[in-house]
């Protein structure tokens, strides 16, 4: 049975003092249900991050940010060798769970999951030879790191450890949600979920904070209506918390991720995996740069 919560922020303190918003295994295991019911992400999703990687030929990807594992479980379906980490162990729990229990799978037998921050990256995760050939970091997750010192200093900071982490000629895939429409309108794009097709009935509502005439944080409270095992004759219950997120905007974020590799990269944008020309597209409920190394 899940809790009925409504959950505050930070509640947990990670590693290097910044928050662990899934400290509390609430928002963990809600989020598992939610995308655990359809058991993957879109066909759509599935599809795109697959031919997208071997285009690029990569074979050894890491996922920084595999939370209860769903991109690293649908790739190791796909047959990549997946190293998965994630600052969170309540998180990890379940990623953990599903090696155990796919155990008799070689490719689920040889993954590697480990805890790792973003901010420590380098310490925390062993990078084989040059690096590894893709680095994701998937599900709007990057948006997770705060700023609290006012500079952006952590989030060049990870994503310079990131960077890292990719080898010459490798990529990194990394998303956000479309904070430009999100700070423009006020509310979320409303179109479908591109990564999870899941059947709970959601509303999210969203606020926005501002700091000296920047957008400093967007707020978003969801409300998952979660089903009643079979048979029960309860109600179905509202599952309720809240996750804080740093408002990327494209243009900004495609510079971060620039300086991130010291200039020396070739950038894609797609929206919702449409390649983004900006005016000419819908707004997209996400945004997603693949970055290539320059060797
Ligand atoms: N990619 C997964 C998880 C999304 S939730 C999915 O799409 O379902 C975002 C994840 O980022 C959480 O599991 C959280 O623990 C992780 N995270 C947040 N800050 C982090 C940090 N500084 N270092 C590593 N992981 C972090």
């Amino acid at each position: 049975m899940v809790d009925s919560v409504y959950r505050t922020r930070s509640l947990g303190v990670a590693a290097v003092g910044l928050p662990d918003q899934y400290a509390d295994g609430k928002a963990a295991k809600v989020w598992q249900m939610y995308i655990g019911d359809t058991r993957s992400r879109t066909e759509e999703y599935r599809s795109w991050v697959v031919s997208l990687l071997k285009q690029h030929q990569c074979t050894n990807v890491l996922d920084v940010a595999c939370g209860t594992g769903v991109d690293s479980i649908m790739l190791l379906e796909e047959g990549f060798k997946m190293t998965s980490v994630d600052a969170s162990d309540k998180m990890l729990k379940y990623a953990l769970k599903e090696r155990w229990e796919r155990r008799k799978e070689p490719t689920f037998d040889a993954w590697v999951i480990e805890e790792a921050n973003w901010l420590t990256l380098s310490e925390d995760v062993q990078k084989p030879g040059n690096g590894f050939d893709a680095v994701i970091c998937l599900g709007n997750s990057f948006a997770h790191l705060p700023d609290f010192k006012g500079d952006q200093s952590d989030q060049k900071l990870a994503l310079q450890n990131i960077a890292s982490m990719v080898k010459p000629n490798g990529i990194l895939i990394i998303d956000h949600r479309n904070y430009d429409y999100i700070l423009e309108t006020g509310c979320a794009p409303q179109g479908k979920n591109i990564y999870y097709q899941s059947d709970m009935k959601q509303d999210i509502s969203t606020s926005v904070l501002w700091v000296n005439n920047k957008p400093h944080m967007v707020t978003l409270d969801y409300s998952l209506e979660v089903p009643q095992p079979q048979g029960s004759m309860n109600p179905p219950e509202t599952s309720k918390f809240r996750l804080s997120y740093y408002p990327h905007q494209l243009e900004s974020f495609k510079e971060l991720l620039k300086t991130a590799f010291f200039g020396k990269c070739q950038q894609l944008v797609f929206g919702d995996f449409k390649q983004y020309t900006p005016g000419k597209n819908e707004a997209p409920c996400y945004f997603i740069h693949v970055v290539k190394k320059i060797a």
